[in-house]
């Protein structure tokens, strides 16, 4: 019998009594189902069997007075929308006054993992006021990828494993085998935390018994070796828009983990790492290229093949005398941007000076330097000559 169990289940309806019913009534109403459904009597009949586990889970509960007063207790409270249950929820030896407790104490983290887990699954969400059983958002899930330069640019659809923690099926978070059931840990009583006395202190920490679980099990469940949680990978397929940068981080609505109790999905957030590219570069949703000519290109004037990102290249008419360092603009060769238009292709040219020279160049270069005599420096030499 867990926490679970308390708010999960109807026990009266189980009966078929009311809330306010005798001890009276409710063995008389037991008698009467037990009979009815007895295995003895029903060989093979899995619903009869089903239905008499139940009503016997049930009778335990409502014939002692105890745990049916921590049962009402822990139903009221949640029934109204209460965040406070008597602690272990549950019906063990020492544990009669049901002694209630924050379910923030669960959510803080401190210790009694399991237990959070067990309620964290069932009143998620709680803590922050809406009704016990509301239905919850799933988590965001974060995800890294890198892609290439060109998918980048272009957008991509990639195939993403996750593996995200969740509720054993098997066993649904109780970590006992199907069948079988938790019990409150005797140790500490279902608190999960035992005080220990060093020097005159006495400190609470984590019960061995049960490592601050507050419940036993006894026959694990198979699936998860009795620790209540699985892990869950999927692969799905994420749709990176074109023009994604380099550290961009893209919400993929839904696609996190799935909610619960009807819930919608959280979100998936990937983290986008863009490899650079040999070639090009980017500025904002332009690419840019760095263009090497010729001194003769520049000055005289060219039209020089360009490559563009994934698509033929273009022709770029370089004017006579464009100056080193001066960028060209060729429209709509750029990065695709969420409307659908493009950017630039931004193209700057960049005069290439020979390392080595052919004697003939070298020739070519002393008639030229003979013909053109012009002083680019004519500004800069009056400062010269003035300072001397
Ligand atoms: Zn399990
Ligand atoms: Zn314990």
């Amino acid at each position: 019998m867990s926490a679970r169990d308390y708010v999960e289940k109807d026990y009266y309806a189980a009966l078929g009594v009311s809330k306010t019913a005798s001890q009276a009534d409710i063995k008389k109403a037991y008698r009467k189902l037990a009979r009815q459904h007895h295995p003895d009597a029903n060989k093979g009949d899995a619903a009869s069997e089903e239905k008499f586990k139940e009503i016997s889970e049930a009778y335990d509960v409502l014939s002692d007075e105890t745990k049916r007063k921590e049962y009402d207790e822990a139903r009221t409270l949640f029934g109204a929308g209460g965040f406070r249950v008597p602690r272990g929820g549950g019906n063990g030896p020492g544990n009669g006054q049901g002694v209630p407790f924050d379910l923030g104490d669960l959510f803080g983290g401190g210790g009694g993992g399991g237990l959070g887990d067990i309620f964290g699954t069932i009143f998620g969400g709680a803590g922050r006021g809406r009704g016990a059983q509301a239905a919850r958002r799933g988590g965001d899930l974060e995800a890294e990828v890198t892609l290439s330069f060109n998918d980048a640019a272009s957008g991509v659809t990639i195939p993403l494993q996750l593996s995200t923690p969740m509720t054993c099926p098997t066993c649904h978070g109780s970590g006992a085998k199907p069948g079988t059931a938790t019990r409150v840990c005797p140790v500490c009583s279902g608190t999960g935390s035992q005080s220990r006395n060093a020097g005159g202190f006495a400190f609470a920490e984590p019960c061995r018994e049960c490592f601050g679980r507050g419940l036993l099990v006894d026959d694990p469940c198979a699936t998860c070796a009795g620790t209540g949680q699985a892990i869950s990978t999927r692969t799905l397929r994420a749709r990176i828009p074109a023009g994604v940068k380099d550290g961009q981080r893209i919400r993929l609505a839904g696609k996190g983990s799935p909610g619960e109790r009807g819930g919608p999905a959280g979100d998936l957030i990937v983290t986008v790492h863009v490899h650079p590219h040999d070639v090009f570069g980017r500025k904002g949703d332009n690419l840019t290229l760095t263009l090497p000519v010729t001194f003769p290109e520049a000055a005289l004037g060219a039209t020089v093949r360009v490559p563009t990102l994934g698509g033929a290249p273009v022709t770029v008419k370089i004017p006579a005398g464009t100056t080193n360092g001066r960028t060209l603009r060729v429209r709509g060769k750029g990065l695709t941007r969420r409307d659908g238009t493009r950017g630039d292709l931004l193209v700057t040219v960049e005069v290439a000076v020979p390392k080595t020279l052919s004697d003939d160049a070298r020739a070519a270069l002393a008639s030229y330097a003979e013909a053109q005599r012009d002083d680019p420096r004519a500004h800069l030499s009056k400062l010269v000559t003035a300072d001397e």
